[in-house]
């Protein structure tokens, strides 16, 4: 621990030949400095100060859940809120700042595995509606195809009661000549 103390000294000398400090702030520096140091090589984050991460990526990204590189919380389903609400932090800043590929979403891998397979039976419903859709409509045009003959007939039905008329009036005719 000798040498910690001794390290601790020596920065906080460097620190203070540039810096003018009062004797009380050098001690108080030098405590600092050395808890500092002995957390770091106890490997506890150090207090107040940015720490890197001490999970790589693929430690962050587990199966059922991911876990905070910046605070180490886990047990989240998906990261956008909880950097949002806790870090202020936007996804793609988070990813920047770990170097975490922009395509990788910030959820765990179950998750996101669900939610791909999720958007593969989507797109394969899509699918299946699209080619039931693509197969009614032809439905439509073999049931239209013959339907379309039919519809100039309907004009020729209409001119017909017009020939009718002249038999149906031609009847009272009929009617008194039989008279
Ligand atoms: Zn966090």
């Amino acid at each position: 621990m000798a040498t910690l103390l001794e390290m601790a000294a020596e920065i906080v000398s460097s620190h203070a030949s540039t810096t003018p400090m009062s004797s009380d702030d050098l001690l108080q520096e030098i405590q600092k400095v050395y808890a500092s140091l002995r957390a770091i090589e106890a490997g506890q984050p150090v207090a107040g100060e940015e720490v890197k991460p001490a999970i790589t990526i693929k430690e962050a990204f587990k199966k059922n859940e991911v876990i905070c590189m910046i605070c180490g919380k886990g047990g989240m389903k998906t990261l956008a809120r909880h950097l949002k609400t806790v870090h202020n932090m936007k996804p793609g800043q988070y990813k920047k700042q770990f170097g975490i590929p922009s395509k990788q979403p910030l959820t765990a891998k179950s998750f996101t595995e669900a939610r791909r397979q999720m958007a593969m039976d989507r797109g394969l419903a899509d699918n299946l509606a699209k080619a039931r859709e693509v197969r009614m409509a032809k439905l439509k045009e073999k049931k239209s195809a013959p339907a379309k003959p039919a519809k100039p007939a309907k004009p020729k039905a209409a001119k017909k009661p017009a020939p009718v008329k002249p038999v149906k009036a031609a009847k009272p005719k009929v009617a008194k000549k039989a008279k």
